[in-house]
């Protein structure tokens, strides 16, 4: 029988079996992406967990409405609310409005998410088109006394005000060193707290302003989240994700606004995902030399999906070092199950897999254990008592959760980097260089292709 799903809930720091607010349905908010400038790598290793964890649910029957923001406005790039909004920035940087950076960096995510076959949300919402309902929410927690202004500056939250500001992230605020989590700034009243609206400078016309009850200004990143989830999917819901520099400030905050504003618990799971990071370096950013795209990906010669595989080949919730070698293996591991997957085609409908079904299963219930999964797959594979037409079958049932594609694995595939090695050996055999000929044969046979020479030249075959 296969285990119920369970998830590692951060609120309580374990792992819990999944149980929705209203049978059979879940709700999940996912925060976005600030679009200031193309996702990098490590972003989109968030929305990959989190395209694992919906095609997790949905194994387990649950019917999902899925939300995500589009981040257009008031993420500042400091984190105590202080320097400039990241729109600007890149506005700034690309001399655009911010208008046009915002629009066409949402363009690019779309692209990146689609080309890494994950699932687009049910909702899309831009926290531009939604002022009006930070703003009423702003009202609501002014009207329970949880905010102040810093004037020349904008509306803050007093974080003393609520109880539960430490829970999430296990804070300790007052035995915290000054500036270890976020800088003091004059006027603010405790560490922490954060703004919930910030006015337009006096000096300087901002592309994006609007009209307030306190002044003219723009919302705080946090209040977005808060008022998006709770307008699509109510004051309670089920699963909240984002990556783990999230849990101590940006959904902290988010808790801090919505609870406070209702009085309800906000959200039943926290999901968290661990970063990836470049090898020899510290954090991935959006500038230097780690900026690491899709399009990087794609002009060394991998596709987003040999990515995607790599991601699945750690747990979410363990650190993943990314390096072009890893990226290589997952590689050559992919283009060999892609030609599994062809092979079978043809071949005997002997066995069952109603153990390795259960057993992937197991795997992807117990916190998305994709490592787990992919290596029963490969055992799969590998089982000399299941025919070719059951593994291909099995295979494409696994990859309804993997989502590698591998219905689209087709005969004439062969990839990219084996074409470009058989030339390279046809090259060095012509200048009789017989050393990298026999080099370049051996990366092949790594690849999964024999070649061999013959009267009219190299002939390729797959090894099965
Ligand atoms: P941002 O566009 O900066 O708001 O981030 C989008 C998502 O990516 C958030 O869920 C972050 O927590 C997550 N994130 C940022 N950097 C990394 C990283 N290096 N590895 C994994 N997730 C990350
Ligand atoms: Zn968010």
């Amino acid at each position: 029988m296969t285990e119920p799903l369970k998830l590692y809930n951060t609120l309580t720091r374990s792992l819990e079996i999944f149980k929705p607010i209203k049978k059979g349905h879940a709700g999940l908010y996912t925060c976005g992406p600030t679009v200031y400038h193309y996702a990098h790598i490590g972003n989109l290793r968030a929305y990959v967990f989190e395209d694992i964890l919906k095609r997790a649910l949905k194994m387990n029957d649950y019917k999902i409405k899925h939300v995500m923001n589009i981040t257009d406005v008031g993420h500042m790039t400091s984190d105590a609310d202080t320097g400039e909004d990241k729109i600007i920035k890149g506005a700034k940087r690309e001399g655009k409005t911010a208008w046009e950076v915002a629009v066409f960096y949402t363009v690019q995510f779309k692209k990146d998410i689609k080309a890494l076959n994950i699932i687009e949300p049910d909702v899309w919402c831009r926290a531009t088109d939604h002022i009006k309902e930070q703003v009423a929410l702003i009202q609501k927690l002014e009207n329970k006394g949880y905010t102040y202004i810093i004037p020349e500056d904008g509306v803050y939250y007093n974080t003393k005000k609520f109880e539960n500001y430490e829970e999430l992230g296990r804070l300790n605020i007052e035995g915290q060193k000054e500036g270890a989590r976020v800088e003091f700034i004059e006027g603010k009243k405790n560490k922490a707290d954060f703004a919930l609206w910030k006015f337009s400078p006096k000096e300087e016309k901002r592309d994006m302003e609007w009209e307030s009850p306190w002044s003219k200004g723009f919302p705080g990143w946090h209040i977005e989240c808060s008022a998006m989830a709770m307008k699509y999917l109510g004051e309670q819901f089920d699963i909240h994700c984002g990556g783990v520099d999230h849990i101590q400030v940006h959904h902290t905050n988010e808790i801090a606004q919505a609870e406070g504003a209702t009085g309800k618990k906000f959200v039943n799971y926290w999901i968290h995902n661990e970063f990836l990071i470049v090898e020899n370096s510290e954090k991935m950013a959006k500038s230097g030399d780690n900026f690491i795209t899709l399009a990087t990906i794609r002009e060394k010669g991998y596709d987003p999906i040999d990515y995607r595989y790599l991601l699945l080949t750690a747990h979410y919730r363990s650190k993943l070092t990314f390096s072009w070698e890893a990226l290589t293996g997952a590689r050559t591991a992919l283009t060999k199950l892609k030609n599994y997957v062809v092979d079978f085609k043809t071949g005997s409908n002997n066995g069952d897999w109603k153990k390795y079904k259960e057993e992937f299963e197991n795997s992807i219930n117990d916190d998305l254990d994709t490592p787990k999964a992919l290596s029963i797959m490969w055992m799969l594979i590998k089982d000399e008592n299941i025919g070719a037409g059951k593994k291909r079958e099995a295979i494409l049932h696994f990859d309804k959760i993997l989502g590698l594609k591998l219905e689209e694995a087709k005969e004439e595939d062969i990839p990219q980097e084996v074409k470009e090695l058989i030339r390279k050996r046809e090259i060095a055999r012509t200048e009789k260089k017989w050393k990298e000929s026999d080099e370049t044969r051996a990366k092949l046979r790594a690849l999964g292709y024999e070649v061999s020479d013959t009267q009219e030249g190299q002939t390729v075959r797959r090894i099965v």
